[in-house]
């Protein structure tokens, strides 16, 4: 195996070090303790999962943390209700909302309804915009964990050639706006992408965003290329015994680490640097919500 593997986990570690002394600074010169308010609507079992974390790493950065857990059944009135409670609470700097909410509640009606100041995911159009053109706030998380990899790994992108694989509002078209901004030379791929191999074959750095297992075959990759694998995939694994499953990227790991410069493993990868972002925006939004210039190296 040729590659370098990015150890997400251990960046990750590195970055909530860096939060808990912003929260301690902004707790003891000015008098402010950053809040999170994360809601779950249902008992989709993965999201329960993912909110218990999220507020867990909260309270352990000396952070507020909030968990708002609502019934199935709940209106989508008393969800807007709540958010909107939450946009005039002092105490709260970020709200998250877990998605995907019941059908009977309008997703796009409820992320429009957070305040933008508050808007830790990067969901809302105003915090999408402000990412277009530059301004500081919020950074979608996923999207954010990745270029701090992608710094970590490579120092400058400038000039690079990305392609990224996949063009959703949540991974892919942030990843394009991040990557321009850091001066890549940016290519999207999406399922109607001709001849995909061969535009995979010409990046210096891939970020495949897909939901297939090993869909990126080895071969696609240029060798040396830094391969980020944003897919999780859950697949039946016999070898483990019956009835056992695992995680597995979008990319086939094993051929491309023999030919990538650099790879991040699923799971270990992206992944733990979700979440770590996600508090790194909410320090981001205490920051700018009390009028102070946000911490830089939650960002770089
Ligand atoms: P979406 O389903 O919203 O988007 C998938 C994208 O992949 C679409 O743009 C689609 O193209 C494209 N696509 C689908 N099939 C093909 C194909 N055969 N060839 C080329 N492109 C294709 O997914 P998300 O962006 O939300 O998530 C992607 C993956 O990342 C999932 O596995 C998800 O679980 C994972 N994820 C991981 C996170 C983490 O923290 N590590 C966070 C968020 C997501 P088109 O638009 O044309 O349909």
């Amino acid at each position: 195996m040729a590659a370098k593997i990015i150890d997400g986990k251990l960046f990750a570690e590195g970055l909530r070090t860096r939060i808990a002394g912003h929260v301690a600074r902004l707790k003891s010169e000015h008098g402010i303790t950053p809040g999170l308010a994360v809601v779950i609507v249902g008992h989709d079992p993965g999201s329960q999962v993912y909110v218990a974390q999220k507020a867990k790493q909260t309270v352990e950065m000396g952070m507020h943390s909030e968990k708002y857990e609502l019934p199935e059944t709940v209106s989508e009135a008393d969800v807007l209700a709540l958010v909107e409670k939450l946009n005039a609470d002092p105490a709260i700097h970020g709200i998250l909302v877990q998605l995907p909410v019941p059908k009977h509640i309008d997703s796009l009606k409820i992320i429009q309804t957070i305040s933008p100041d508050k808007d830790v995911d990067c969901f809302t159009p105003t915090s999408v915009g402000k990412l277009v053109i530059g301004l500081p706030g919020p950074v979608s998380c996923t999207p954010l964990g990745c270029l701090m990899l992608l710094r970590d790994q490579l120092g400058s992108l400038a000039g690079l050639d990305a392609v990224i694989i996949g063009r959703s509002n949540l991974v892919g078209k942030p990843m394009a706006q991040l990557l321009l901004a850091d001066n890549c030379t940016v290519t999207m791929a999406h399922s109607r992408t001709k001849n995909l191999a061969e535009v995979v074959r010409r990046a210096d750095i891939v970020v495949a965003a897909v939901g297939r297992p090993k869909m990126i075959q080895g071969d696609w990759i240029k060798p040396g290329a830094t391969v980020i694998d944003v897919g999780i995939n859950r697949i039946d694994a016999p070898e483990r015994g019956e009835g056992k499953t695992r995680l597995v990227g979008d990319v086939d790991y094993a051929a491309a680490a023999e030919v990538a410069g650099a790879i991040t493993p699923v799971p270990g990868g992206v992944g733990p640097m979700t979440i770590a972002c996600l508090l790194a925006n909410t320090i981001t939004t205490a920051s700018l919500i009390n009028g102070l210039v946000p911490p830089s190296d939650l960002t770089a």
